[in-house]
Parts: C-alpha cells; structure tokens; sequence
C-alpha cells in the first residue's frame, strides 16, 4: 500500500506574511496519520520562516526548483546543500512552469534529479503533455520521453524515494482538471513505463501525483482511483480552509 502524498506548490505567490500565516494554520490542523504525508513547498526566500513556523509540526518542506551543480559562479541559482541547510526534504523539478517558461530540457531536469538524489533530497519530476499534444494523440509519448529522460541513470534504490507528478498542461492554473479516469489511464502507463524501466516491483512503490486544478471539490474522486497516491496543489494550496480540507481527502 503507497502512502499518499499531498504537496502544495506555493510557486511565486505569498509574500512573508501570508506564507508564514499559512504554515502556522496548517502546523495546527494537520495531524499526524499513517495513510498521508504532507508537504509545502515555499518560494526560496521564504522558507526558513516557513521552517520555523512548521516547527513540531508533521508537514514537510520541499523547494520548486535547485540547479544541478555543487557551487559555483551560477548567479541567481540554488543548491541542494542549500535547501537541506534551511530544512527541506524535497524538491519539485521539472515542473512544466520550468520546461515551459526557462526552457528546461529533459538533459537539464534529470542532472537536477540526478543531484538531488545524490545529496539526499526527495525529487518529485513533473511530467505532463501541452494540450496540442494531447489533441494530436500524443500524451503516452510526451510522457514516456519525460519519464525515460528525468529518470536517466536513476538507480533502482533511488526509486524507493522518487515521486513523479503527472501534471497535463492545460489543466494547470485553468480550472481544468483531467477527469479522475483520464489521469489513472496516464498513471498507470507511466507505471508501466517505471516497470519496463526497472521492475514490476519497483513501479508498484512508486507514488505517482496528480497535479491540474485539484480541489476540494474533485480531490476525493482523483484519489479514489488506483495509481493515483496523492496531489501536487497549486492554487488551491494557498489558502488554509482549500488546502486542509484537500489534505485530509476522503477515499
Ligand atoms: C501546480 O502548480 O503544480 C499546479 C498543479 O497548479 P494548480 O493546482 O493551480 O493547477
């Protein structure tokens, strides 16, 4: 049985005030439970308070992007030593904002992938196909390209911590969600995909999210179906009452 995961992607959004105001609400609501794990993840600046707010509490704290090099004249760019210095467990990489906006390849987002892993940090690598894409029948293999790619050189050990996100373009920030039978239909081919890649066995651990306008209103019908093992929450994560009540989702 997958843990479930449900992580907010706070992206460039709150200023200090209102990040901290949040984490404060969720270190007091969000209880600890065997069947999900939570996670924000602020914008860079932000997230020692974040930190310190979440102090005690059971909620995680990831970043939405690092760059792949160790140090060095990259100005602008953050470490993983650096996010594991302020307290963070993950990293969302390759989200479609970044392949969309900045341009990053799959080469760029599995060295970022390849070097969170080697420094302890929990990838979470976005896939998800544009909706020309998807009209022109080509999500498997803008998927597949995204998958293989991301997961280059991943060792099968570091797959016991990986978490993809399936995250089609179109429903991001559209109000459009991909309905709860589409979305399983993609996880479970990315699942194959994992098992082609590795093993049966490996694919069975790995959680797979679902990103695109989840909220409260669709996230019991998204998580009920079976390959899909929790929640990557844009917009809907930026406010206590959408985001408590996505977490504690009903099966
Ligand atoms: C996201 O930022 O990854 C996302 C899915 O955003 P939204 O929930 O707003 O569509």
């Amino acid at each position: 049985m997958r843990k479930a995961l449900i992580a907010g992607n706070w992206k460039m959004y709150l200023d200090r005030d209102s990040a901290v105001g949040l984490a404060e609400a969720l270190s007091r609501e969000v209880r600890d439970t065997d069947d999900r794990d939570i996670l924000v993840c602020p914008s860079f600046p932000l997230i020692s308070d974040v930190k310190r707010a979440l102090e005690n509490s059971v909620v995680m704290l990831g970043a939405q992007n690092m760059y792949f090099e160790d140090k060095g004249a990259f100005t602008g760019e953050i470490s993983a030593d650096m996010l594991i210095s302020v307290g963070c467990s993950h990293v969302i990489l390759g989200h479609s904002e970044r392949r969309h906006i900045f341009h990053e390849d799959n080469d760029t987002v599995n060295k970022k992938v390849l070097q969170a892993l080697r420094k302890g940090l929990i990838p979470i690598l976005c896939v998800g196909e544009l909706l020309e894409e998807r009209e022109a029948g080509k999500t498997e293999d803008i998927v597949k390209s995204q998958v293989v790619g991301g997961l280059r050189d991943v060792s099968v050990d570091d797959m016991r911590i990986l978490v993809i996100a399936y995250e089609p373009v179109w429903a991001i920030g559209t109000g459009k969600t991909a309905t709860p039978e589409d979305a399983d239909g993609v996880h479970g081919f990315i699942r194959r995909t994992v098992a082609d890649l590795y093993s049966a066995q490996t694919a069975e651990g790995l959680r797979i999210l679902y990103g695109g306008s989840v909220k409260p209103e669709n996230v019991d019908g998204l998580m009920a179906k079976d390959n899909i093992d929790g929640a990557l929450v844009g917009g809907a994560s930026l406010k206590s009452d959408s985001f408590l009540r996505i977490v504690g989702f009903q099966q």
